[in-house]
């Protein structure tokens, strides 16, 4: 699927494409005829001949037969000196040929009824750029991680150490983007404390998967539900809101961030509960995370939250030393 206002906008660029496109021909058509002297007239003469075919064919009452046949002849004989013209200053006729920006789609945006490969990769475009208004994309990829801000020593809360821990979520995390939307399990909830890189792999998941021409939202918890209670409660008069709550609701991905920094109340609540089905009804894909735990998620939102997560979202762990610290404890940014 794809955000209409990317359809919108990959409209307007695909559009601005094929008339550069086009203008780029026509400069290289000029140039020809500067080069090879005759050579506008000759094409002048093509073009002429076709339309003066098609209008003897088209008029009525007269036996057309005669009339086609000259211009048929003549256009021939154009197109035989233009040949020769070319080759003889060692142009390749192909290149001047018109040919459209997309070859797949002939420039209408569709093949076979669906959206073309062009208009999906301009949509990627637009989906990555607000992405990065957001998120450091720039930084944020799976080949960047360094497993070595976790420790190797084993915690007895968790079974194992975090950098263990950390090598398993990486795993699932890239599994996950890697295949989406096809990955065995639809839905991540990483949790743990903050520096360790939650944000951060749900970042390398967002770019992997918007690149990919796959719908992709990032929304931090306070942002998403300030959204919803704007629409509730009245207070989207220019209707952005509303928009936005329907990208949450219609995203092939949504990574919402951040989830127990904002005010729960017993609207946020709902709201939440609404959306987890909502998603889960149109098979969409959904990344959560947050420094709460699943016993937090119980407490704070409602169990029917709690055993949504606890049924469809395959929970990670984060845990260590906060990596913010450890950089900066080594002067680093
Ligand atoms: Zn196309």
């Amino acid at each position: 699927m794809v955000d209409p206002r990317h359809l919108w906008k990959a409209d307007e660029r695909i559009k601005q494409a094929r008339d550069e496109h086009r203008a780029a021909q026509l400069d290289d058509q000029k140039r020809c005829w500067e080069k090879v002297p005759g050579l506008e007239e000759l094409d002048k003469t093509i073009q002429r001949t076709v339309s003066q075919a098609l209008a003897a064919a088209l008029r009525k009452g007269t036996d057309p037969g005669a009339a086609v046949e000259a211009a048929r002849r003549e256009n021939l004989a154009a197109q035989k000196k233009r040949l020769e013209l070319l080759e003889r200053a060692g142009i390749d006729p192909d290149t001047l040929e018109t040919t459209p920006y997309c070859p797949l789609c002939k420039d209408t945006g569709n093949v076979n009824g669906r959206i073309c490969g062009c208009v999906i990769g301009l949509c990627a475009k637009e989906n990555l750029a607000e992405l990065g208004a957001v998120l450091d994309l720039e930084q944020m990829d799976f080949s960047n991680v360094s497993l070595e801000w976790y420790s190797t020593a084993f915690d007895p809360d968790y079974g194992m150490s975090s950098r263990e821990a950390a090598q398993t979520v990486l795993e699932v995390c890239k599994g996950y983007a890697g295949q989406f939307p096809d990955y065995p399990c639809g839905n991540l909830f990483l949790y743990g404390g903050t520096g360790l890189g939650k944000t951060f792999f749900s970042g390398c998941i967002a770019k992997e998967v918007a690149q990919k021409g796959c719908w992709t939202v990032y929304a931090t918890a306070g942002e998403l539900f300030a959204h919803y209670e704007a629409v509730k409660f009245g207070r989207d008069g220019s209707g952005e809101s509303q928009r936005q709550v329907e990208r949450y609701q219609r995203c092939d991905l949504l990574v919402l961030d951040d989830l127990g920094s904002e005010m729960v109340t017993p609207f946020v609540q709902s709201a939440f509960y609404q959306l987890l089905n909502e998603r889960m009804n149109r098979r969409l894909h959904t990344v959560i995370s947050s420094n709460l735990t699943m016993d937090d998620v119980r407490a704070r939102y409602s169990l029917q939250v709690a055993s949504r997560l606890e049924g469809e979202y395959h929970a990670l762990p984060f845990f260590g030393k906060d990596i913010r610290l450890q950089r900066r404890e080594k002067g680093l940014r």
